[in-house]
């Protein structure tokens, strides 16, 4: 087990047993837990001889030792926050190839296994908040994503060094800083999503869109992409309105 997984007094369960199914899957307690309460005391009784347990550090320690990063060291592993990620939600749990699945693990990834190990993982995030909001135990994800972003950005690690993915990430920022180009963009995707579509859906259910753009291909390769909504919820606004 970890290091942070030691809590202070057996009278502290209480709370994580009550603060982990609940946060998890909204249950009371979950369907089973295992208390193993050490070896037995008396030669006839039933229960182990030895009982060992293994502590691993693995950076955790590096991570106690920052006042900012330290906050990772006490997730419960509810996955609350995964299931309020707007990304996650999407692309499920392990889409980027971590143990840690989620928010939380776009954190604590980069922190166990090294930021040059990790370093898309803290971009995989809109910054929208809903971790932060969920999370039982108040950890600032957001707070952390960005401070990992800035420890790559400062190591000059920045994980888009390739010049075609620059040129389009910068594209994709002038046309979405504004408003009449974004309008323009969903417009455009709405009429050319036509050709690549079945379903409502963009990917493997559509067929060819894998084969024939390389690029865009390699996002569906896993799941399918959903279609751009048939209209923007300004526009729905507005219709409201009248
Ligand atoms: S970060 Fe918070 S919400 Fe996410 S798994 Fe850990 S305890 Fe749960």
């Amino acid at each position: 087990m970890g290091i942070e997984k030691v809590i202070p007094k057996f009278a502290d369960l209480d709370v994580f047993l009550k603060l982990l199914p609940r946060s998890g899957t909204g249950q009371s307690l979950t369907a089973y837990q295992s208390l193993i309460t050490g070896v037995k005391k008396n030669a006839n009784d039933i229960g182990p001889d030895e009982l060992h347990i293994v502590m691993l550090d693995n950076g955790r320690s590096r991570m106690l030792a920052h006042p900012l990063t330290r906050q990772s060291l006490a997730c419960i592993r509810c996955g609350a926050c995964l299931n309020a990620c707007p990304v996650y939600q999407q692309i499920g749990g392990h889409a980027y190839g971590s143990v840690y699945p989620g928010p939380i693990g776009a954190v604590i990834t980069p922190q166990l296994f090294g930021l040059s190990k990790a370093k898309q993982l803290p971009y995989a995030s809109s910054l929208c908040g809903a971790c932060r909001e969920v999370c039982p135990v108040k950890i600032d994800i957001p707070a952390l994503l960005l401070h990992l972003r800035s420890e790559i950005a400062e190591g000059a690690e920045t994980p888009m060094r390739k010049p075609g993915e620059r040129f389009a990430f910068r594209m994709y920022s002038r046309m979405w800083s504004r408003s009449r180009t974004y309008t323009l963009s969903m417009q455009a995707a709405r009429l050319m999503q036509r050709f690549v579509s079945r379903g409502g859906k963009i990917g493997k259910v559509g067929g060819f869109i894998s084969r024939l753009v390389p690029p865009l291909g390699a996002w569906t390769e896993w799941r399918d992409a959903p279609v751009v909504a048939p209209k923007s919820f300004r526009d729905l606004w507005k219709e409201k309105k009248k």
